[in-house]
């Protein structure tokens, strides 16, 4: 019996994706759609397919009939899932500024929900499981998030050049980080557009001509508007965060991990996210969707964040795994040049993904070939070699 198999993962056309890159890197047919991410993983709502004798069967499933395919470890420290999901996202229109729970945040809160007899699909729905969820990215592209609160001073030093928020200036001189966060949080319209709409104003005509720097929040307040369609009479209280919230920018091949209770918000580009398996999203501004403001007080981390960079992947290095305090997953990035084979041995479950190129993934007598955008699931203890049959790369999606 084999080890590894192909792998196939599910689109997700959300419309704050782009149209194009998902489509391309997979080398997949294009719709008039939108392609928002790719999933890898056994996330129950969206499995990927692999396939056994020539057919089939969603990832779960095979999981459910062949556990040990998971490793010793992994179920000893997880359970009989994947413990990961791995995803490729499009980010053309921001996305909401959200944060995840700790592990024990998430089981009380997914218990609480059930015990109110709140349903799964009710959109009111804050806990979707009771897990965590830890994410790391590696951007594909320029990429551009918002992540963790600025220092104190550094807050300060944005608002007080802006007349409008002046006022706001003071306040946080009297408060701490999270009571002045609540504060901005249930603000009502009026006092919003107070203090946005002489920054909108007077911005206007500098936003079309491409005047502004994209490290400027002024920059992103209109950027938001514009792309997410707010309305100057229904400003949402997340743009106020772009004057509180690092403006982070990822060069192509850099990342930034995203621990629980820091607020994030990817605004633009493409890039590899992995994350625990888990879909326990708390919003916190920039979405007409709910906003649960007594628990996203709760879980909200409002420590001053200097943002940690994750170095890229050095290019001499045919294997090289990024850095994160994460426990239940890793990223592993293999390059391949033509000709060379790189041996390994997977300790738990193995997703692999080709980002570019060709390769050949052998185990025992039998090879399977994957071009740009295909997978593998390879099962633990699996010894294997990946042969480049043209030069390029590919992420593994794996346990630490
Ligand atoms: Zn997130």
């Amino acid at each position: 019996m084999s080890n590894i198999y192909k792998l196939t993962g599910t689109l997700q056309h959300y419309v704050w994706g782009g149209k194009d890159y998902i489509p391309t890197l997979l080398h997949i047919a294009k719709a008039e759609q939108y392609y928002a991410e790719y999933w890898l993983g056994a996330h129950s709502s969206s499995p990927s397919l692999i396939e056994t004798n020539g057919s089939s069967q969603p990832l779960t499933e095979f999981l459910a009939q062949n556990p040990t395919a998971l490793g010793a470890q992994s179920r000893a420290l997880f359970g009989d899932g994947l413990p990961y999901l791995l995803k490729i996202l499009d980010v053309k229109k921001p996305l909401s500024i959200q944060l995840h729970p700790t592990k024990k945040q998430a089981e009380i809160g997914f218990a609480a929900e059930n015990d109110n007899k709140v349903d799964l699909k009710d959109p009111k729905r804050t806990y979707k499981d009771n897990n965590h969820k830890p994410e790391m990215m590696i951007a594909l592209s320029d990429f551009w998030l918002l992540h963790g609160f600025k220092s104190k001073g550094k807050i300060i030093d944005t608002l007080k050049t802006r007349p409008s928020l002046t006022a706001l200036c003071d306040k946080l001189a009297t408060q701490d980080l999270h009571a002045f966060y609540a504060d901005i949080m249930q603000a009502e319209q009026n006092q919003l557009e107070t203090w946005l709409n002489p920054i909108i104003n007077a911005n206007q005509t500098a936003y079309q001509n491409n005047e502004l720097t994209l490290d400027n929040p002024d920059y992103w307040v209109l950027y938001s508007m514009e792309s997410m369609d707010i309305p100057a009479d229904k400003l949402d209280a997340g743009l106020i965060c772009f004057y509180l919230f690092n403006i982070v920018h990822i060069k192509p091949g850099e990342g930034i991990f995203q621990d629980a209770g820091i607020p994030h918000a990817y605004l633009r580009g493409q890039n590899i996210e992995l994350m625990a398996c888990s879909d326990n999203v708390i919003r916190g501004g920039l979405t007409p969707k709910h906003i649960d403001i007594p628990e996203l007080l709760k879980v909200i981390d409002c420590r001053e964040v200097e943002p940690q960079i994750i170095p890229p992947a050095p290019a001499d290095k045919p294997v090289f795994t990024y850095s994160t305090p994460a426990k239940d997953f890793a990223l592993e990035n293999v390059n391949c040049r033509k000709g060379a084979l790189i041996q390994s041995k997977s300790e738990s479950a193995t997703i692999l993904l080709v980002m570019k190129g060709n390769v050949k993934i052998h185990e025992k007598s039998t090879a399977l070939s994957l071009s740009q955008g295909e997978s593998a699931f390879i099962c633990a203890n699996t010894a294997y070699e990946i042969e480049g049959v043209e030069d390029g790369y590919c992420v593994l999606a794996k346990l630490p």
